[in-house]
């Protein structure tokens, strides 16, 4: 049997509308751009293998963006041969070693970090491929604007078996409205380190990049030779100010099944620390969720479901492995109903962005926390 079968709980994942947000994206930034998919974090929880087998299948996407290398070589073992690029550093020794050896595109801030990646190479006996990373705002990884033309000449001169391929830097709002004239400063100067890059090593830089899904949606000038989005191929605006340039789908229905559902008498307790007490007799439901498998413990008392097309609410506190809902007091008698704890059922929905919202989070979070444990299943 599958997984799914011995479990209630599954995250079904619609790889169409995988398809129709990439397909989107690409009409937005036209057919002349690369677009680089990010599957960091396993595809931000998504399954980094099925979605990339699908946007690589579908010729949707020219490259896959990771944040470490072992999410790179699961990539290779399950057959993806498109480019891949560690959107950050490796560390010499095993990690740039094992990334070179696979032929992934790695990140250089530093001249250490060009020199490392031109020892491995040279030890391994083949050819590095390096992208190199401005800070221009950011503040997290990247060499200083004033230095990257510098780093760029020990890439080309001292370098002879790396390929100084990509430059690139990151936008930290460029989702945010209120932010843009930041982006468009941050823009202007990654513009001018392009030029001073080109100017230095006497040819064009093959891949340029800067936008993220919120460059994607509000910053044309962000778009260059190549996009980076991740957030939005999931279907989700980056912040509630982006501009819905593009139309979005989620990608994914998280559901259950009741597994008991029992009377309980106005004034009766329900779960650990009897944080709730039923204000009028009523039904509870026991879905076989909990905070293990992603559902959050701050959602006690707080978040809610759907059953047979209504909202219920999560009475008490979230267990590791299950909660309860009030099912309501003529609410159905029916161990193995469907439970929705993101998606739509009959005419409602709830929706990543409503549990970020309760939570004081991103969607990001969200998707990428849903545990392991619960079964992928793809449309
Ligand atoms: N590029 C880099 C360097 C990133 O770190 C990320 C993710 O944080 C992305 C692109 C994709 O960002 P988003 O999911 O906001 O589109």
């Amino acid at each position: 049997p599958e997984p799914e079968d011995l479990y209630a709980t599954e995250l079904v994942v619609d790889l169409d509308a995988l398809r129709d947000n990439l397909r989107a994206i690409r009409a937005r930034v036209g057919d002349e751009r690369q677009v680089l998919l990010a599957v960091k974090a396993d595809g931000y929880g998504h399954g980094a293998v099925p979605i990339a087998r699908a946007a690589a299948g579908a010729g949707l996407v020219d490259w896959f963006g990771v944040a470490t290398v072992p999410e790179a070589l699961e990539l290779r073992a399950a057959g993806i041969e498109l480019p891949i690029l560690k959107l950050s550093s490796a560390r010499p020794g095993a990690e740039l070693d094992a990334a070179v050896g696979a032929g992934i595109a790695l990140t250089v801030t530093s001249v250490a970090g060009a020199r490392a990646l031109q020892e491995s190479a040279a030890r391994l006996g083949t050819r590095a491929v390096a992208h190199l990373k401005v800070d221009t705002g950011m503040r997290r990884i990247g060499v200083a604007p004033d230095q990257a033309a510098a780093l760029a000449l020990v890439l080309e001169r001292e370098c002879p078996d790396v390929d100084l391929q990509g430059l690139f830097t990151h936008l930290p709002v460029a989702d945010t409205a209120a932010e843009d004239a930041f982006t468009r400063d941050q823009l202007a100067r990654f513009a001018a380190v392009v030029d001073d890059v080109q100017a230095a090593i006497g040819r064009r830089i093959e891949l340029v990049h800067a936008a993220n899904s919120g460059g994607v949606l509000a910053h044309e000038q962000s778009w260059f030779d190549l996009v980076r989005p991740g957030i939005m191929v999931y279907g989700y605006y980056p912040d509630p100010s982006t501009p819905r340039t593009v139309p979005l789908r989620p990608l994914i229905t998280w559901r259950s099944r009741l597994t008991q559902v029992k009377p309980v008498r106005a004034g009766e307790s329900v779960g650990y620390g009897r944080t709730w007490v039923a204000p009028r007799d009523t039904v509870v439901g026991t879905v076989p969720v909990g905070y293990a498998d992603g559902y959050n413990r701050l959602l006690s008392n707080r978040g809610r479901v759907l059953v047979g097309g209504r909202s219920c609410p999560v009475v008490g506190r979230v267990c590791m492995d299950q909660t309860m809902v009030d099912l309501g007091p003529d609410g159905p008698d029916a161990v193995g109903d469907e439970v929705v704890l993101i998606g739509r059922q009959g005419g409602e929905e709830i929706s990543t962005d409503e549990l970020a919202e309760l939570l004081g989070t991103i969607t990001y979070e969200i998707t990428c926390r849903i545990d392991r444990r619960v079964p992928r299943v793809y449309l």
